[in-house]
């Protein structure tokens, strides 16, 4: 779609350089799909050059502008294979895009996370292994934020004007667990309706991150001495979700996306705890 009120597209990083009117550009399939007719000019960020995945014994840095296709072939990558369990949940949040060649190749996990839909499946890859946003000001400032807390609503987020998304760290104890994914849309190639996943760390804490049932993220922590049985699990779920926080669009019905959060967390409980229970 052409953007009538773009004066000008600017490569650019720098955050200092943003002004009322401008928009980050990263992969621009959400920009040039549903329009503007407030932005004045595009930051374009495609020759940032910043390196997509970097890898340390710490974790791995994810920068904003790794494309899913790049993130996609990153379990393969040499010296990655067999190293961290957890990201045997990079390939299904990658499929759980409704993802043609474009946004296939052009969408960027910074973009996806900023446009923070409910059904944003980078906003729960990052948000389920813990990942911290590394956001950066025009005043010349930087903040790290937990992924969870960034997205606040469908379509909000706590990002002030002109901060710009770095990159995402998914720490390396996060990415050592042994983790369980559970996904149901309404059809087969529909958005997500929900999204959970489940994490048990090697010190036995189980975490539970629900997405796209819900507006925003919501985590449930459990330490390793209060592993929850069905019920506790329920519990946790009805104080930590309250009936207004399920998502309502064309992808669900919040008593549908409700049902199946318990459902599916019930699942992800049984399979990660399983042993322990026993
Ligand atoms: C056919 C189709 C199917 C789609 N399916 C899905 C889906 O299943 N789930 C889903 O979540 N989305 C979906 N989308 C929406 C969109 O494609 C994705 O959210 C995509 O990941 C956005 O990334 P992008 O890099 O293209 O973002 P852009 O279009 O470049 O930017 C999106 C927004 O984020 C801001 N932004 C981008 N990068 C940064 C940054 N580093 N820092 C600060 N702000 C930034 C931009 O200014 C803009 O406001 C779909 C879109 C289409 C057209």
């Amino acid at each position: 779609m052409d953007l009538n009120t773009i004066e000008a597209v600017v490569p650019t990083a720098d955050p200092a350089r943003w002004r009322p009117g401008d928009a980050w550009l990263a992969g621009g399939t959400v920009l040039f799909s549903y329009g503007s007719d407030t932005l004045r000019r595009l930051l374009d960020l495609g020759r940032a050059g910043w390196e997509p995945v970097t890898v340390s014994d710490d974790g791995i840095d994810l920068a904003a502008t790794c494309t899913i296709a790049t993130l996609y072939r990153l379990p393969d990558s040499p010296g990655l294979a067999g190293r961290w369990p957890a990201l045997e949940l990079v390939r299904p949040c990658c499929d759980s895009f409704v993802a043609s060649f474009k946004i296939w190749n052009m969408s960027t996990v910074g973009g996806n996370i900023c446009t923070s839909l409910p059904a944003g499946p980078m906003t729960s890859l990052c948000a389920g292994l813990d990942g911290v946003a590394a956001i950066l000001s025009p005043d010349g400032t930087r903040r790290a934020l937990p992924v969870a807390q960034l997205v606040t609503g469908d379509g909000s987020n706590v990002l002030e004007p002109g901060e710009l998304l770095r990159s995402i760290r998914l720490p390396a104890h996060a990415l050592a667990a042994r983790t369980a994914f559970r996904r149901l849309s309404l059809s087969n190639l529909g958005r997500s309706g929900v999204l959970l996943i489940g994490r048990l760390d090697a010190g036995g804490g189980f975490v539970l991150t629900v997405t796209a049932s819900t507006k925003r993220p919501v985590q449930l922590r459990f330490g390793a001495a209060a592993a929850p049985g069905p019920r506790d699990l329920a519990e946790a779920l009805d104080a930590a979700i309250e009936p207004a926080l399920y998502h309502d669009d064309i992808h669900g019905l919040p008593a549908w996306r409700r049902d199946m959060t318990y459902r599916l967390a019930e699942e992800i409980r049984a399979e990660l705890l399983s042993e322990r229970s026993a």
